[in-house]
C-alpha cells in the first residue's frame, strides 16, 4: 500500500531512473518539504490539501493491481505522446519492455487506450524493473479514465468514472547538472518539466544554452483523487532565467476556449522558429550535457551539433516545404526545407526519413522529419543543424526569429484579469530562497 504510494507520488522523479523505492523515499521527502515550503495554492473550489492526508490515503479504487510479486519494484512513468510518436514508440518511453508492447500492439491496437491517445496527450504506466507492463492508463476527459491492466499473460480493458479534483502547485530551483536534475530535486513531474522546455522552445535552445545557476520557477495544476496525486496538468505560468536573461510565459485561454503561452505583457511565445531540432527530453538531455564536439576537424564547420542517441527523433524548426531529402556526400542521410522569407534548414547524419517526407512535401514546425544517426562524415551518433538566409549561413542561436500574434488591444483586461494571480504566484517564488541541489 504504502509503496503503491511513493511509486505514484514519486512519479516524476528516481521512478523515472529505474532507481530503488528506498532512493524514491527521499524523493518524496523532498517534494512534500516543497509543498510546505511554498505552499499549495488551492482554486477556491478544492479544499485544501494536508501532504499528511496524500501519506494516509493511498487506496485507489480504480485499476489498481496488485503487482504479481510482492517483493517486485513497482515504477509508474508519466509521458506525453508527441506529434510523429507511434505506439511502440510510446511504450516504449514509458518504459515498457519490447515484448509487453508488442502484445499490447498486435491484439490490443484497436482498445478505447489506443483509440483515444492523441499528440499532447499524457498516459501513464505501471510497470516492474523488468518493463513488465501491469497498468497501463489515460484520462480521457477530467473524469474519464481508459487503460489496459495484466491478467496473466494478457491485458484486459477498463474504463471508469473518477472524480479529479485539481490544485495548483508551484516549484522553483537552479540548474546545476541538467534540467531534470533540478526538476528531480524540486519533486517536478518529467511532463511538467518538458511543457517548460517546450513553452520556451522559441527562446531558448534547451540542449545548449543552459548555464550552471541558470533558476525556474513553475506554477502548474495537478489532479487529485482521494487526496493522492494522479496525473499532472498545464503549466500556467513559469519562469526561466538563463545566463541572466529572464523569459516569463503564462498561460492565457480566449472566450472562445483557445489557449496559448505569453509573455506578461501579451506578446505570443509561439515563434516562427524552434531554437532546437531535436526534441527534448530526459535521455536527450543527459546525454548533451557529456557531449563534447567531435567535429572540430571539419574546417568549414557552418552548424550546430547535438549530439543525441542514434534513433532521438529531429524536428522541423518551423513550417515549411522539404526541397531535399537524400544522401549528400559528407553529410550523409540530410533533409533540407524551404521555409518563408529565404529561409532553409538543414538536417545532417541522419539514421533515417520520417515516413512522409519527400521532396515537395508541407512539413508543420515540431513534426518529426528523420531520426539521428552517423551517416556521412560523422564519428558518433549527432545531429549537424544548419541554417541559411538566402543562402548564407547565420548562427540559427543567435538570429532573431519573429513571433505570432500578440494579445489584441480589446481582449488586453481580460488577459491581465486572468494572468495576474500567475505571476503573482511567480513573484512569490522568486523571493523563496533556492536551496542548493548539488
Ligand atoms: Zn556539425
Amino acid at each position: 500500500m504504502l509503496k503503491k504510494g511513493f511509486s505514484i507520488l514519486s512519479q516524476g522523479s528516481a521512478l523515472r531512473d529505474r532507481k530503488k523505492l528506498r532512493v524514491a523515499a527521499a524523493g518524496l521527502v523532498a517534494l512534500f518539504v516543497g509543498m510546505t515550503a511554498f505552499g499549495t495554492v488551492q482554486q477556491s473550489e478544492n479544499p485544501p490539501i494536508d501532504p499528511q492526508t496524500v501519506v494516509e490515503e493511498l487506496a485507489l479504487s480504480f485499476g489498481e493491481m496488485a503487482p504479481a510479486d510482492q517483493a517486485d519494484e513497482v515504477y509508474w512513468r508519466e509521458e506525453r505522446f508527441v506529434r510523429g510518436d507511434t505506439f511502440t514508440s510510446f511504450l516504449a518511453r514509458l518504459g515498457i519492455n519490447a515484448k509487453d508492447a508488442s502484445t499490447l500492439v498486435r491484439r490490443n491496437g484497436g482498445a478505447q487506450f489506443f483509440r483515444s491517445i492523441g499528440p499532447g496527450m499524457s498516459a501513464q504506466a505501471e510497470t516492474n524493473a523488468d518493463g513488465d507492463l501491469y497498468l497501463l492508463r489515460l484520462f480521457t476527459t477530467q473524469d474519464r479514465v481508459v487503460g489496459l491492466k495484466r491478467q496473466g499473460d494478457e491485458f484486459v480493458e477498463f474504463e471508469e468514472q473518477i472524480p479529479l479534483t485539481r490544485s495548483v502547485h508551484m516549484a522553483t530551483g537552479a540548474i546545476s547538472s541538467s534540467l531534470f536534475a533540478s526538476t528531480d530535486a524540486a519533486g517536478l513531474p518529467d511532463s511538467i518539466a518538458t511543457q517548460v522546455a517546450e513553452i520556451f522552445s522559441g527562446e531558448i535552445d534547451f540542449h545548449r544554452d543552459l548555464r550552471r545557476g541558470d533558476r525556474f520557477a513553475v506554477v502548474y495544476e495537478m489532479y487529485y483523487h482521494g487526496g493522492q496525486p494522479i496525473r499532472s496538468g498545464r503549466v500556467l505560468a513559469a519562469e526561466f532565467v538563463n545566463n541572466g536573461r529572464v523569459y516569463r510565459a503564462t498561460w492565457y485561454e480566449d472566450s472562445t476556449g483557445r489557449g496559448s503561452y505569453y509573455t506578461p505583457e501579451g506578446k505570443s511565445l509561439r515563434k516562427a522558429f524552434l531554437r532546437s531540432p531535436l526534441e527534448f527530453s530526459r535521455v536527450t538531455s543527459a546525454f548533451s550535457m557529456r557531449f563534447h564536439p567531435i567535429l572540430k576537424q571539419w574546417r568549414q564547420h557552418k552548424g550546430v551539433d547535438y549530439a543525441a542517441p542514434a534513433g532521438t527523433r529531429i524536428r522541423a524548426t518551423a513550417d515549411g516545404v522539404v526541397e531535399f531529402v537524400g544522401q549528400k556526400n559528407g553529410y550523409g542521410n540530410t533533409v533540407i526545407l524551404r521555409h518563408p522569407n529565404g529561409i532553409t534548414t538543414l538536417y545532417a547524419h541522419m539514421k533515417g526519413f520520417a515516413s512522409g517526407i519527400r521532396r515537395g512535401a508541407r512539413v508543420e514546425q515540431g513534426q518529426t522529419i528523420g531520426y539521428v544517426g552517423a551517416t556521412g562524415w560523422a564519428t558518433g551518433p549527432h545531429l549537424h543543424y544548419e541554417f541559411h538566409v538566402n543562402g548564407v549561413h547565420r548562427n540559427p542561436l543567435k538570429v532573431t526569429m519573429p513571433s505570432s500574434n500578440p494579445i489584441p488591444a480589446s481582449e488586453m483586461r481580460a488577459f491581465q484579469e486572468q494572468v495576474r494571480p500567475y505571476l503573482a504566484h511567480l513573484d512569490f517564488l522568486r523571493d523563496v530562497r533556492v536551496a542548493s541541489i548539488d
